[in-house]
């Protein structure tokens, strides 16, 4: 028997380092490149508390580009160097997806949308994430968006064109709404080639809003949008966004949207996201909302930060450092 099994394994191996010309993968006696089933992928919840309220960061997968897009001002060499040093790519900067779930008084919340097919082929994540703790895109009350770019509305619509998120109440910031879908943006601020601009962004932004457009409900910042949910005015990166606080008893938690895309560009390092339209507001409200982070100690969540996105502004002499928070059982 023993025999057996050694002689079928050792054929197996040179079946496939003769066949393939590669070394087996570990343990299995196949190629590499040759998986039998194919790989689930890493998992995408991440589930924790905010005094009352049960949250979840739902992955909805990563976008990324060029890292000099998220680092507009930075000198070259400076911006290939850190990046090396936290043994990043120098080509290609990935964003995460971090949406969170929050339920509270029998109510699902869902904080940004989440890309969808709008931003490259490796979101729209997030009704998977969903079915893995239970639940469906049928299951969400409300939806609040921080801003609209398309990857943080492209999720609303179905491929056919429906809603989504069939029973969800979708809030969007009024100044946003009124730039991006009820007006015609002049997107040449954005680093990115013209095409891409017209076609992936400008467009993008109105297909996907598009099912849920009679019944938006649109906000103003500085108030609580739920019960525990607050807006806090934060424009500059788009004409209306907002950082949220969601808070329970003494607990709290600071989303700081796209204030930062990355933290070794943008807070370990001071680099300005190139697609901030208003560089100068960005710059301001994105140091006045880190140095309340760093001051009250909060736990934040980033939403294209690494997955899950939760962590801690630490105020160091030059700027900020990123500390991520512990993974909790
Ligand atoms: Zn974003």
């Amino acid at each position: 028997m023993s025999r057996l099994t050694i002689n079928r394994r050792t054929i197996m191996l040179s079946a496939a380092t003769a066949g393939a010309g590669l070394a087996p993968a570990f343990g299995t006696g196949r190629a590499v490149d040759q998986p039998v089933v194919r790989p689930p992928g890493n998992a995408g919840v991440y589930q924790f508390r905010i005094g009352d309220i049960r949250a979840a960061v739902l992955s909805d997968g990563v976008i990324g580009g060029p890292p000099r897009i998220y680092a507009g001002d930075a000198p070259e060499v400076e911006l290939q160097t850190a990046l090396r040093r936290a043994f990043l790519p120098t080509d290609h900067l990935t964003l995460n997806l971090n949406t969170l779930l929050l339920e509270a008084g029998g109510r699902r919340v869902l904080l940004e949308a989440g890309a969808g097919d709008t931003m490259g082929p490796n979101a729209g994540r997030v009704f998977a994430n969903l079915a893995t703790i239970g639940l469906s895109a049928n299951d969400i009350d409300a939806i609040v968006i921080s801003h609209t770019h398309p990857d943080h509305v492209g999720n609303l619509r179905t491929a056919d064109g429906g809603k989504a998120f069939p029973r969800a109440q979708v809030f969007a910031p009024k100044a946003d709404w009124d730039f991006f879908v009820s007006g015609d943006p002049d997107l040449s601020y954005m680093p990115v080639p013209e095409d891409f601009r017209r076609r992936f962004f400008g467009a993008a932004i109105k297909r996907s809003v598009e099912p849920i457009a009679r019944e938006i409900e649109l906000y103003e910042p500085g108030g609580e949008i739920l019960p525990g949910l607050t807006a806090i005015a934060a424009a500059g990166h788009t004409p209306g966004m907002v950082a949220f606080l969601v808070h329970s008893g003494d607990e709290q938690l600071l989303l700081t949207t796209d204030l930062a895309y990355h933290p070794v560009v943008n807070i370990d390092r001071p680099w300005r996201p190139g697609p901030d339209r208003d560089q100068e507001a960005a710059l301001q409200i994105r140091r006045r909302i880190f140095d309340r982070a760093a001051a009250e100690q909060m736990l934040v969540l980033g939403f294209h930060y690494p997955f899950p996105g939760l962590g801690r502004m630490l105020k160091i002499d030059h700027g900020y450092a990123w500390v991520p928070a512990n993974w909790r059982f």
